[in-house]
């Protein structure tokens, strides 16, 4: 006899409509009313912008970044809240007394909870103690409930838990990033990138470099230059201990970290299941430092603070745009700022924070200011 998997293992509690009657109708028209809310939430948002840099140094090179810190919960995470929900309510798991339930490093707890108090639901988010403090004010701010755990590892059982405990249904960002997000069309982030380029001198980018933390991004990204057959390849950066680059080298499923990461938002201790390597061009490895150091000198360039996973994709893009004029290679390169920087004041752009820790970003900063200045790539030790 065939196994069949546990179906209540992979897909979740059903959130039935009552069966015939007044509460069925109650039900199907409250689930009705919160799609309709979300699409009005979608339909409000103007789409981010595709920031232009101004490098001379860089001749016949184009350098983009697209800017996902202005969504309403600012980053990122606020297209795949929208889409994690979306995707409970439609597949008939999430209700009007439902507890909603997550596993997040902050960010994607942030914008679950703005939309859980627009929805009238409970939410409760499982996360590293080592989370942001104004992360943690903003789920409480959505009326959100926070429940820290001491090892980043720890999130994903820890909200499984409580999702049993409550009822709940465990939204579970690191299974259905890669799914619930429509990546065909519906103006998710990598079609508004190609449609943003039309009308650049290279439309078509020759790289486009993003990080992973749950991996969903880059699969979008990955999946879109195929589906639209684009020559564009797909760079990932890893952070230090994360185990996505050494799967992307061995293919090994079962590999596990741990430490955590400590570039918010990006590299985890396990092989995501929304991590899809099949669908990248190539990997790199990047320090710490290097990430925070790419990030300081961002921000020096934009006037503007940015998060230290937009220091993870800037510090790729500029090795690859390197290894292009090396090479005597002209294009575009485009790349993602994830989220504002604002939200790191006690963190990375803290001098002792940074010293606790021994990341010394000075070498990379330097490394990177002066290749935007002068487009010379002075390798480091
Ligand atoms: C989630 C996140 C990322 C990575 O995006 P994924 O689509 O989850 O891989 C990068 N930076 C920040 C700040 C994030 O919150």
């Amino acid at each position: 006899m065939t196994h069949l998997p546990d179906r209540s293992e992979t897909t979740g509690r059903c959130f039935g409509y009552g069966g015939l009657g007044p509460r069925d109708d109650d039900a199907r028209r409250w689930v009705r009313d919160a799609i309709a809310l979300l699409n009005r939430d979608a339909h409000r948002s103007a789409d981010t912008h595709l920031i232009r840099l101004s490098l001379p140094a860089l001749a016949g090179l184009e350098i983009y970044l697209k800017d996902e810190s202005t969504h309403p919960t600012g980053s990122l995470k606020h297209r795949l809240a929208r889409s994690l929900i979306l995707y409970g309510l439609c597949n008939g798991h999430i209700g009007p007394r439902t507890t909603l339930v997550e596993a997040s490093s902050g960010s994607t707890a942030v914008s679950e909870a703005y939309f859980a108090r627009q929805l009238g639901l409970d939410f409760v988010a499982v996360m590293p103690r080592s989370t942001s403090a104004s992360k943690i004010e903003a789920v409480a701010r959505y009326g959100g409930r926070s429940h820290l755990v001491e090892h980043p590892a720890q999130v994903y059982d820890a909200a499984r838990q409580i999702a049993a405990e409550t009822g709940g249904y465990y939204l579970d960002q690191f299974t259905y990033a890669e799914r619930a997000t429509d990546w065909r069309s519906n103006n998710n982030i990598a079609e508004s990138i190609y449609s943003q380029m039309a009308q650049e001198p290279y439309p078509v980018p020759c790289w486009i470099v993003m990080s992973a933390g749950t991996g969903g991004t880059s699969a979008t990204l990955g999946r879109l230059i195929r589906y639209q057959g684009h020559d564009t390849r797909l760079c990932v950066v890893d952070p230090e201990n994360s185990v996505f680059y050494d799967n992307y080298l061995s293919d090994d499923c079962a590999l596990t970290g741990e430490h955590g990461s400590a570039i918010e938002g990006i590299g985890r201790p396990r092989v995501e299941p929304s991590f899809l390597p099949c669908v990248i061009d190539h990997m790199l490895k990047v320090p710490d430092a290097a990430s925070v150091g790419a990030m300081m000198a961002l921000s020096d360039h934009l006037f503007r603070r940015v998060g230290a996973s937009t220091g993870t994709n800037f510090y790729g893009l500029c090795w690859i745009a390197a290894q292009m004029q090396a090479r005597g290679e002209t294009g575009a390169i485009v790349s993602v700022i994830c989220d504002d920087g604002n939200r790191y004041g006690t963190s990375y752009y803290d001098a002792g924070w940074l010293a606790d820790r021994g990341i010394a970003p000075e070498p990379y900063r330097d490394q990177i200011a002066r290749f935007l200045d002068s487009g010379v790539w002075q390798p480091l030790g």
